[in-house]
């Protein structure tokens, strides 16, 4: 039997959130049917409802950082079993069959990977995420949550925990590196967080040195404002690795005259607009500029595995599911430290359209 279940809903760019009432498929055999506890507020999720990269579905549903218990399982199912605490990230399938899925790399999928939302999903239908009361998901996909995190603080690991945690891991981050994390959001403070744990030492690239008290609390060694007059000049060369996470466009020439000779930046912020680059910040130094796509499940596991290890939960601000309108708003002004988390028990106090 299909599921019904309560959702905040956009039927277009500039509509309100509306609760509204959803069927979630029939569970397929190797399904798991999760009650979702916690959802985060992720900028790409502002990027995908506002149509800022491309027409989105609607009526839409999004949400991709999933904490929640494990309700039913279907008779397939190997992996889970009723009440498990679990979370799902970006990614509901792919084919399973690829080199990229074979190597684990599910994110790039040759045969494209299903996103949790506003994605056509192997029956046609269209993804619809986890600002929601339940999900139903391909056991494949996934995790399980460490038992030192509650739901709130693990859910935005999902994703931005992934995606900080993939790139600083792919790229070997170790003590003594220099490392910047540029942009001290949600993805900023999980980069802060992990950088940290892996050894290195941390410095934050934010528009101003409004966030210090709190960059020291996650544990960076040092902030700079990169609105500072001669700031480029003044840090030329100084880091190993820069890790952009900004949602707005940057000059990426003047980053890279950041790094040492052949450092690394590696951009998984994603605004809207393309961004210049001159080869000339390449080519002297011989510098790396690359981009890192969430990660894979079976690294997702290892990140919240490692997360948990180390005690590194988001920094968060919960809301009730009437915020969501205000909290985007806070997001795009950067006032969130560090990431809106949805209580999802509100729903019960709301009746749906
Ligand atoms: P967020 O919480 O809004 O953080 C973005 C940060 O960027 C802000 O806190 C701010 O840091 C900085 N910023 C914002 N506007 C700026 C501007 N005009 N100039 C300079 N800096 C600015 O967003 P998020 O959820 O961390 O997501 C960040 C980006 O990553 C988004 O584009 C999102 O779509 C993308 N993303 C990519 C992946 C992936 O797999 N590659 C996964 C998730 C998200 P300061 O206040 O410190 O300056
Ligand atoms: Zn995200």
């Amino acid at each position: 039997m299909p599921i019904p279940a309560k959702v905040l809903q956009k039927t277009s760019p500039d509509s309100p959130f509306q609760v509204a009432t959803i069927s979630r498929r029939d569970p397929r055999p190797d399904d798991v049917v999760i009650e979702i506890r916690a959802a985060g507020i992720c900028h790409s999720d502002i990027h995908t409802i506002r149509n800022e990269w491309g027409p989105a579905h609607f009526p839409l549903t999004v949400g991709h950082e999933i904490a929640g218990v494990v309700t039913a399982v279907g008779e397939d199912v190997t992996r889970w079993s009723v009440g498990d605490r679990v979370g799902v990230g970006c990614l509901v399938n792919s084919c399973g069959t690829c080199a990229e899925c074979e190597a684990d790399q599910e994110q790039n999928c040759l045969n494209g990977a299903v996103g949790t939302y506003n994605s056509e999903d192997v029956d046609g239908t269209i993804t619809q995420g986890g600002y929601a009361q339940n999900i139903v998901v391909n056991e494949k996909f996934v995790c399980k949550l460490p038992d030192t995190l509650d739901f709130d603080v693990a859910a935005p690991l999902l994703c931005a925990g992934i995606t900080t945690y993939s790139p600083l891991a792919t790229w070997d981050i170790k003590p003594g590196d220099k490392v910047a994390i540029v942009g001290l959001g949600g993805l900023g403070h999980m980069g802060v967080k992990i950088a940290k744990a892996r050894g290195a030492d941390v410095t934050v690239l934010s528009r101003s040195l409004k966030k210090a008290d709190a960059a020291a609390a996650l544990g960076a060694d040092r902030i700079l404002a990169t609105t500072e007059e001669g700031f480029f000049k003044k840090h030329r060369g100084e880091f190993d690795f820069i890790l952009n996470t900004v949602s707005a466009t940057l000059d990426v020439n003047a980053y890279l005259g950041l790094l040492k000779p052949r450092g690394v930046m590696v951009v998984v912020g994603l605004p809207p607009e393309n961004q210049e680059l001159g080869f000339y910040a390449l080519i002297i130094g011989r510098k790396v500029l690359t981009g890192s796509n969430i990660g894979g499940i079976k690294e997702t596991q290892e990140m919240l595995d490692f997360c948990g290890e180390h005690g590194l939960g988001a920094e968060i601000e919960k809301i009730g599911v009437m915020d969501v309108d205000a909290a985007y708003e806070r997001v795009i002004a950067g006032d969130v430290q560090f990431r809106f988390v949805i209580d999802t028990s509100t729903f019960d106090d709301i009746a749906a359209e």
